[in-house]
């Protein structure tokens, strides 16, 4: 049993529930692999602490081993887990390599040159040299959602709170070195003493709050994931938030153009040399153009009307009580404010153009063919020299 009393159980328990959960939502969600990851991440550490806690194994030296290398890969995995869940690989040779020489400077100086306060920064440091490190190479990942930038700030500060910790609590480090001496006469009272020192409570505080704070960070990070991906198949883009081809036919069905709606227009868009931007400014700063130009699109609508993102920088109106000339004026107002327009990611001065097709829908045709008539016109547009609004002349009745 444990001399710091019970309470210190919380950490591990607490990890194990973790650990249980993040099971429970991978068995339901295989194809993510990084949820089996956080699941080890926290049983791994629950199973590192209890080993020091319980003293399983009992002898000092083959606990200290345990513990370490437990600790160790639930580092490893929760590193591998967070950049798994971007798409990137996680654990590389640095990492491998900063884990593996802890292994083995905790080995030397348990069995070798028996030194606890040494073993104590090496544990510590190498911990947080591998996490800040991990953080590192996340900045450089486009960080587009709140979830992501927290998770970093987390492993950031995480990372960086061994250094504090244990540079405070080794102060005991005398303390801990003079009982060190009197091991061999009285090991009780030193395990006693260690595990109601500063050192010990401070490092088992820190730690139960980390591990709170990064498990509800994580288990969010995991539901949004999940959210987000039922959401796209709901119809809905991701990126902009509008709906998707998908989420557009979908609200489209309903609508008739003889209906208690008409006149319906529709209006094709596609953004001018959008591939150049991505190519210059990078893709995040195109997904964010992308998101400015959707809120454009959004604020001349009206609430009726349905608007899409068909997949790339092609988006989509369908605007009721709108004619031909109606829907021209929304294209053209859009097309104006779009080039007035600063957007955020992109330098002062840099301009943004869309090139738009207009087709009032027919009684007599499906919204298929409004829409194709409607998509040549952005094509017209196009070869005419981008940033204007084309009319498809085709409509129903001339005004
Ligand atoms: P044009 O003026 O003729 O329309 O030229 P363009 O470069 O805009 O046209 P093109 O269709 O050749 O390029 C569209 C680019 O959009 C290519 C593709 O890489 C990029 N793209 C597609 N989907 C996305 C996305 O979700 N985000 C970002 N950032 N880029 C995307
Ligand atoms: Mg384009
Ligand atoms: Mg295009």
């Amino acid at each position: 049993m444990s001399e710091g009393g019970i309470y210190l159980f919380a950490g591990p328990a607490f990890a194990l529930i973790v650990a249980a959960t993040f099971f429970g939502a991978w068995l339901y969600q295989r194809q993510r692999g990084y949820v089996l990851l956080f699941a080890i991440t926290f049983l791994t550490f629950a199973l590192g602490s209890l080993s020091q806690m319980l003293r399983i194994p009992y002898d000092y030296g083959s606990n200290t081993m345990v513990s370490a290398i437990l600790y160790t890969f639930a580092i490893l995995c929760l590193v591998e887990g967070i950049m798994l869940r971007r798409g990137v690989q996680g654990v590389d040779v640095v990492l491998v390599g900063v884990a593996g020489t802890i292994t083995a400077l905790l080995y030397y100086f348990y069995y070798i040159d028996r030194d606890l306060v040494a073993r104590i920064y090496i544990g510590n440091f190498g911990y947080g040299l591998m996490v800040v490190y991990a953080a590192v190479r996340l900045v450089r990942l486009s960080n587009q959602k709140v979830i992501d930038r927290v998770i970093l700030i987390l492993l950031f500060l995480f990372g960086l709170h061994f250094f504090p910790r244990t540079l405070m609590t080794v102060r005991d480090g005398e303390f801990i070195r003079e009982y060190a001496r009197n091991l061999a006469n009285d090991p009780q009272a030193l395990r006693v003493a260690f595990r109601t020192s500063p050192f010990w409570q401070v490092l088992n505080f820190s730690l139960l709050i980390s591990a709170f704070l990064m498990a509800l960070t994580l288990l969010a990070a995991v539901a949004m994931d999940v959210i987000e991906d039922l959401s796209r198949e709901g119809g809905v883009d991701a990126l902009t938030g509008l709906a998707n081809r998908r989420g557009f036919h979908r609200q489209a069905k309903t609508i008739r153009p003889d209906g208690p709606l008409a006149p319906v227009s529709v209006v094709y868009c596609d953004i001018d040399r959008f591939k150049t931007i991505n190519d210059t400014y990078g893709h995040p700063v195109g997904d964010r153009v992308l998101q400015t130009f959707a809120r454009l699109v959004e604020k001349e609508v009206r609430a009726d009307d349905v608007v899409a993102r068909f997949g790339g920088e092609e988006f989509v109106m369908l605007l009721m009580r709108a004619n031909r000339s109606g829907a021209t004026g929304l294209a053209e107002r859009l097309r104006a404010e779009t080039e007035l327009t600063h957007f955020p990611g992109l330098p002062h001065g840099a301009t943004v153009t869309a090139s738009f097709g207009v087709a009032e829908w027919r009684r007599d045709e499906d919204l298929t063919e409004a829409m194709h008539r409607a998509d040549r016109m952005v094509y017209v547009a196009k070869r005419a020299g981008r940033n204007r609004v084309v009319v498809d002349e085709g409509g129903p009745l001339a005004d």
